[in-house]
């Protein structure tokens, strides 16, 4: 595939397979060796590069895992690495690594300032929760955190004087955080973006394509081509949009986790959402995950698949034929078997819009609080009248082959009051539905006895709503 793009100050035209990890490109065919290879999977953040892209004409900056960025990705966009942002004197986010002693051996040093510089280049207010939001998935292993917290503090100082949100680029070019050739990159893309050919991505017509998101779990599972022919998901217009109409909250598959943090819409329809969201892995792997695959990789412990199901969601999927729909509900079959033929496109998410008021309620155990896969998961929505439950879905992951609806428990809890005799009760319903298998996040009982824990805590919390 043929990709154009700006990796810093240089445009670039490379032929690549769109799979390709960036951060290979980056070590082996452009010697930027600041782009460290850790672990390979997203887990380390040594490896964080910042991705510009054109958005609605305006151009966006995230920072990723380059490991597990594919190269196709890059098309079109705005690649940045530390030598992009290295100046004739250190910027103040440097320097307040140096001043802080927030430096040992180095090797975690350039995804630290990347995922910073990324944050001031994105985050829609200069908090102390989102500079430390940003670098959770950057891992540390000689420093230690507290210099490295010492200096997000001072780099909040020295970027809070002057800097303006509206004139984001010019302010942070005028603090000495980035290179002024950043100015010019929006004139660019655009230029780019006109001469680039979507059509040359490599097609094979006997064989089906295979949908290629935010590649978080495509490239974790190993340099191997799934198939022939990639189709970016990113490509497909529209794909990425989270809106709504009288009936449906619409929530493209393409959306992100943090477009799913970000959303207005989804958080005054689901209270709470974004605190769930931040159970969900790091920072570089919440750009780019997206709810699209989350679903179709089926895992029996998605916190998204876990998360809808209480919500009635509703999958539109498009095929050759047009577009049907299936209810979240309906789509697991068993482990790894879906309701999605081969060549299938999720195109987005419905969840409708209720008029009543609602507890909602998501809970994870894994092995660490954050940055971990569950180990069991469940979530909840309860609509009450009084103290009686007038409707509640219940749903939960790692105790079955599939992300599952607990269907038994949720239609028992129908009509009954709120209070402990109906927990225990549920959770008796609750170990008969469920099939936990004993693997490495845990023995069989293990899990069955997380779960009892997590419907314990859904009604701790809906009490405390009440
Ligand atoms: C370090 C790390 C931590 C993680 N932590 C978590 C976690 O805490 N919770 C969690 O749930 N997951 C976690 N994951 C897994 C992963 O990030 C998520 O499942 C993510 O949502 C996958 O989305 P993606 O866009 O990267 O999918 P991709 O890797 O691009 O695709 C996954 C699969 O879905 C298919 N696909 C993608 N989009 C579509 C579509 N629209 N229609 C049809 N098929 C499609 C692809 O062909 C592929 O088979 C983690 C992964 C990593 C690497």
């Amino acid at each position: 595939m043929k990709i154009n793009f700006i990796l810093n100050d240089e445009e670039l035209t490379v032929d690549l397979d769109p799979l390709f990890p960036t951060l290979r490109f980056l070590r082996e065919e452009k010697g930027l060796s600041s782009v460290k290879t850790g672990c390979g999977e997203g887990e380390c953040g040594a490896c964080t590069v910042i991705l510009g892209s054109l958005d609605n004409g305006k151009l966006k900056y995230r920072n990723v895992a380059s490991c597990l960025l594919p190269a196709g990705e890059l098309d079109g966009k705005h690649l940045v690495t530390l030598e992009g942002i290295n100046m004739t004197e250190l910027s103040p986010v440097q320097k307040a690594f140096v001043d802080e002693g927030a430096i040992q051996c180095g090797f975690c040093t350039p995804g630290f300032i990347m995922s910073i510089t990324g944050f001031l280049l994105s985050s829609k207010d200069l908090t102390k929760e989102n500079i430390l939001n940003a670098i959770d998935g950057n891992i540390c292993r000689c420093t230690g955190y507290y210099s490295i917290k010492r200096a997000t503090e001072k780099i909040l100082l020295a970027a809070e004087s002057g800097f303006d949100k509206e004139d984001r680029i010019n302010s942070l070019a005028e603090l000495s955080i980035i290179p002024e050739y950043f100015g010019s990159v929006k004139r660019r893309l655009n230029k780019i973006k006109n001469n680039s050919e979507k059509s040359s991505i490599i097609t094979d017509p006997r064989e089906a394509p295979v949908f290629l998101a935010g590649g978080t779990d495509l490239l974790v599972s190993g340099p191997g081509r799934p198939g022939p022919e990639v189709r970016l998901i990113s490509d497909i217009e529209n794909i990425s949009e989270i809106f709504e109409d009288n009936n449906f909250i619409h929530v493209g598959a393409g959306s992100t986790v943090e477009d799913i943090i970000d959303s207005e819409i989804l958080n005054q329809y689901v209270p709470g959402i974004s605190d769930f969201m931040y159970l969900i892995s790091s920072q570089i792997i919440r750009n780019t995950a997206t709810l699209g695959g989350n679903i179709a990789n089926a895992s029996p412990i998605g916190d998204l698949s876990v998360l809808f199901l209480v919500l009635d969601a509703v999958l539109d999927i498009k095929s050759e034929n047009g577009v049907r729909e299936v209810l979240l509900r309906d789509f697991f079959k068993d482990y790894k078997v879906m309701d999605l033929e081969a060549g299938e496109l999720i195109l987005k998410m419905r969840v409708p819009k209720y008029s009543e008021n609602r507890f909602f309620n998501f809970e994870k155990v894994s092995r660490r609080k954050y940055l971990d896969i569950a180990s069991c998961n469940s979530a909840s929505s309860f609509c009450l009248d009084g103290d009686v439950i007038k409707r509640c879905d219940l749903s939960a992951g790692g105790v079955a082959a599939v992300p599952l609806f607990l269907k038994e428990s949720s239609s028992y809890l129908t009509g009954r009051k709120i209070g402990e005799e109906t927990m225990n009760s549920v959770i008796e319903v609750a170990m008969d539905e469920i099939s936990p298998i004993s693997d490495v996040r845990g023995s069989s009982d293990y899990k069955r006895e997380l779960l009892r824990r997590l419907i314990k805590a859904h009604f701790v919390k809906l009490e405390g709503w009440m």
